[in-house]
Order: C-alpha cells, then sequence, then structure tokens
C-alpha cells in the first residue's frame, strides 16, 4: 500500500502596517498569511502543488481568503507573495528520486563493468545463468583452458528469469561436463544468452 497526499505547510505570515481593514478600517492591523501544499508520498515532501494564504486583521478579527478580500488588500496580499519563497525541502521527494536513477544507472553500470571482467578471465566455480530454449538454467565451469571452458551443466531449468539462481545447488548438477569455446561463450555474452555470472570471492 502506498501512502500519499497533500499537507499544507505554513510557509510565512507577514504584516503590513500600511493596509486598511476592509471590515474596521484600522490602519496598522493586517497580517498576511501563506501556506503551500506539497503532495508527499509516505510523507515525503515530493513537490509543492499549491499555494494558499489569506488576511487576518488583528484589530477586528476578520479573516479572509483572497477572492474574499476588498480590491486594495487583494493588491497588497499578492505584492507581499512575491517575497515568499517556497522551500526547498518540499522538493526532496524528487530530489531523491533523482539520487535514486543516478545511483541505479552508476550500480548497474558497476554490475556490467564486474560482468565484462568476469567473461575475460574465467574461474572455476563461476556460475552463468543463461536462456535456454524454453527458460532458464546455469551452468558451472568446472576448468578452464586457453580455448575453452569445461562447464557442468544443471539438470533443471525455470521458466522465468527471476527463479533461475534457486536452481544453484550442487545437487542440481550433472555428474558430467562439456567444452564451450570460449569464443561461443563470448558470441552468448555478447547476445545477451548469459544473463548472470556469479562468483564467490573470497
Ligand atoms: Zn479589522
Amino acid at each position: 500500500m502506498i501512502i500519499y497526499g497533500t499537507k499544507p505547510v505554513h510557509l510565512k505570515t507577514i504584516e503590513n502596517n500600511i493596509v486598511k481593514c476592509g471590515n474596521c478600517e484600522k490602519q496598522g492591523h493586517m497580517a498576511f498569511h501563506y501556506f503551500s501544499s506539497h503532495f508527499h508520498v509516505f510523507w515525503i515532501p515530493m513537490f509543492p502543488y499549491r499555494r494558499k494564504g489569506g488576511s487576518s486583521c488583528t484589530n477586528c478579527g476578520e479573516e479572509l481568503k483572497p477572492k474574499q478580500m476588498p480590491e486594495h488588500v487583494k493588491r497588497a496580499y499578492k505584492e507581499t507573495k512575491k517575497d515568499v519563497r517556497l522551500p526547498i525541502w518540499q522538493f526532496s521527494g524528487l530530489a531523491l528520486i533523482g539520487l535514486i536513477i543516478a545511483y541505479s544507472f552508476y550500480a548497474s553500470g558497476q554490475t556490467s563493468d564486474l560482468k565484462d571482467q568476469y567473461i575475460a578471465s574465467p574461474r572455476a566455480g563461476d556460475v552463468y545463468s543463461y536462456k535456454t530454449e524454453e527458460g532458464y538454467s546455469t551452468l558451472k565451469i568446472a576448468e578452464v583452458t586457453s580455448d575453452s571452458l569445461f562447464m557442468i551443466p544443471n539438470e533443471y531449468e525455470v521458466e522465468s528469469v527471476m527463479g533461475v539462481y534457486k536452481l544453484d545447488k550442487p545437487e542440481n548438477y550433472a555428474d558430467y561436463m562439456y567444452g564451450i569455446s570460449r569464443d561461443e561463450i563470448e558470441r552468448m555474452y555478447a547476445d545477451s544468452e548469459i544473463i548472470t555470472i556469479d562468483r564467490e570471492e573470497n
């Protein structure tokens, strides 16, 4: 469940000593109040979407929304509004999303660098997940020679790429191996038939 909504935040109250109250006609008692609502997801402010506000008179207590204000009060209200800035934290969700996107680009770049490295210098024990004709399975490197990889096939396969990691158990591997030329492995990798490469670093 995603919790989202809007939340009004008080930005600023600015007193105005020049404008006369439209109700009690006293000067020097007007205050303008400015609010900004922001859209939030799980209470993280994403972006401001609407500004609200009003006036109040400390003498007679009259409170007005902008459309209820007499013309001269409204003019002053709008003029003062120009000095009220939106707080930058109301954009923090957008900033956070930007950071996450930037990080995921960085992380996927790192992952493919590592895969390139593993393909270029294979090691016994590396596990490749790859596309079969109807699904996905794994191959484990048993031996590396200068032109071939000797692979132990997994005897099982899964339909979904998401489940392929579950296949990587010792009891699932066959008791034989076969050689695949390193050129062929590189072709499979270039054609994205090899999905992941797992290496246990020690
Ligand atoms: Zn008043």
